[in-house]
């Protein structure tokens, strides 16, 4: 039971290569399925979130993180009828393009490539599933439906939208994207700033002390002490962040709901002529997720341990792209080879996007082992 404003596989402005209606599956199932197969789908397993993958075995990986997003976007997707399956791929696919090492590592690739034409994660998740995974037969990439790829292409430049044909051309002309797009955006928000405060206090890089000056955190908390007594440092966090996520999700969904009632919107394209996004938080929640969010930035993202390690992490994307563009002979021979036939057109930007895709598709492990590989003399190979 779709809303009429939810997106429907059947109004779908399809594949860029048409393909027969999948059999057992709505396109936007068959979207997710894609995704869930690909090879930089499982490489999110070992890709950072904010601690680097051998910090610890317990925190967030990008893997675990997109779950979260895909559950939170489902059940607010579900409880307001929109298209739950389209809202679960571009969860699901929303961090593909990311470099090793979080934002470090795409600032670091960034930089790079700013001779180039720059980098820029969300604009690199659509090149995954447009062009990068290449094992089908009949299509490079995955094929996605446009609704998943411009549910993917959450935010980019101008200057990148021109190059990009229809999927850009919202960017341009300053209109929405669907519904279930933008839930997939909120719900990321939403399952970052709740599990890095997990995260952070596992890490014992935060404290409850100092996460009480934080509103939304303090009510929640309070509220846990209040109902229980006895409980483990461990309960007691567990129980304030499923509070808030709750609180958060149901602000969400409400808020939403009652803009959809008042303006009614007929289809996904009166969505899509919106001056600003319908699916939010209400103007006082809006408030406490920015303060949350603000509080992490100081306290959790420039912490001293977080601030050192994201030092390194940029030295080894930043030393991995200059060995590896200034000797294209350094990469793998299937990279290679594409370097050399990209690089007849019109040169240096070619090779150096090349570069660019193979370093952003390293993990963590992968781009420490490269790093020591190439820069340690006494590693063989
Ligand atoms: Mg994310």
């Amino acid at each position: 039971m779709l809303a009429p404003y939810a997106c429907a596989p059947a109004n779908s402005r399809g594949r860029l290569y048409p393909e027969a209606a999948p059999e057992h599956r709505s396109e936007y199932q068959r979207d997710r399925d894609r995704i869930v197969h690909s090879a930089a789908f499982r490489r999110l397993e070992y890709k950072t979130q904010v601690f680097i993958n051998h910090e610890g075995d317990l925190f967030r990986t990008r893997l675990t993180h997109s779950l979260e997003v895909a559950q939170i976007a489902r059940t607010v997707a579900r409880s307001l009828a929109l298209n739950e399956d389209l809202a679960e791929a571009i969860a699901l696919a929303h961090d593909l393009g990311h470099t090793p090492f979080g934002h470090a590592g795409q600032d670091a690739l960034n930089a790079c490539m700013r001779p180039y034409g720059g980098f820029e994660h969300n604009a690199q998740s659509l090149r995954v599933v447009d062009d990068l995974e290449d094992k089908y037969a009949e299509f490079r990439g995955l094929n996605l439906t446009f609704e998943t790829r411009e549910g993917i292409l959450k935010h980019c430049s101008l200057r990148r939208a021109r190059q990009l044909g229809e999927v850009g051309q919202r960017f341009l002309k300053k209109r929405q994207p669907s519904l279930e797009a933008q839930l997939a955006n909120v719900a990321d928000e939403i399952a970052y700033n709740n599990h890095d405060v997990d995260d952070g206090l596992r890490a014992r890089l935060l404290t409850v002390e100092s996460l009480c000056e934080v509103p939304l955190f303090a009510r929640h908390h309070a509220d846990v002490l209040e109902h229980y007594s006895g409980l483990s440092p461990k309960q007691v966090r567990h129980e304030t962040i499923r509070r808030m996520i709750n609180a958060l999700v149901s602000d969400l969904t409400q808020t939403t709901q009652a803009r959809l009632r008042k303006l009614g919107p007929a289809d996904v394209d009166a969505v899509r002529a919106q001056p600003a996004p319908l699916v939010g938080f209400s103007e006082r929640m809006r408030a406490q997720s920015l303060e949350l969010k603000g509080f992490l930035r100081d306290n959790l993202y420039r912490h001293h341990q977080v601030h050192r390690m994201m030092f390194k992490a940029k030295r080894v994307v930043h030393d991995l792209f200059s060995a590896l563009s200034s000797d294209l002979r350094l990469l793998p021979p299937e990279f290679f080879d594409q370097a050399e036939a990209a690089g007849r057109g019109d040169g240096a930007a070619a090779r150096a996007r090349v570069v660019a895709d193979y370093v952003a598709g390293m993990t963590d492990r992968y781009a420490l082992d490269e790093h020591e590989r190439l820069y340690q003399p006494r590693r063989l190979r």
